[in-house]
């Protein structure tokens, strides 16, 4: 088995819509920054690519680069998850904390917790959300997800079957 670990944070800006997990929310400001701002998919990635020890996010997909401008954040969990698939693991379970004083998430969390086990081809039951207001964090300008996952080692392929003569 392996774990993994994604931590990620994101400016609220005026003017752009709101995505998290994969699911646009009404608000009257979005998250600014790299690609579409989608906090809880950026670290749901870096937990997945740290989980079998690849490059994170930011490596793979440098907030430099023009091409992932308003990038949908949805790439970047399926390269994450080839290259966990590649590795010979499969997703068993994820649990998310986001942190963010509004909007409030809990009428969402059965969307956005639906979306991202869709995402991973995984039941809803496997994908845990919490939300928490950021409580003498002075945070209220942004958005801040924690995410693990734990990985299970899929069957290995048969062995080749030696040569009988
Ligand atoms: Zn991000």
């Amino acid at each position: 088995m392996r774990i993994g670990y994604g931590f990620d944070s994101h400016e609220f800006q005026a003017g752009i819509p709101l995505k998290i997990g994969g699911i646009v929310l009404a608000r009257d400001k979005g998250l600014g920054g790299h690609s579409d701002g989608d906090v809880l998919l950026h670290a749901l990635t870096d937990a997945l690519l740290g989980a079998v020890a690849a490059p994170d996010i930011g490596a793979l997909f440098p907030p430099s680069d023009a091409k992932w401008k308003d990038a949908d954040s949805v790439i970047f969990v399926r390269e994450a998850l080839k290259r966990v698939r590649d590795a010979g693991y499969s997703v068993a379970n994820v649990d998310a904390c986001l942190i963010l004083a509004a909007p409030k998430i809990g009428p969402h969390a059965p969307a956005i917790r639906a979306r991202v086990a869709e995402l991973l081809d995984l039941d809803a039951d496997c994908v845990g959300l919490k939300a928490k207001t950021p409580e003498g964090l002075n945070l209220d300008d942004a958005a801040v997800a924690h995410v693990v996952v734990l990985l299970e080692k899929t069957a290995k392929k048969p062995r080749r079957r030696r040569q009988t003569s």
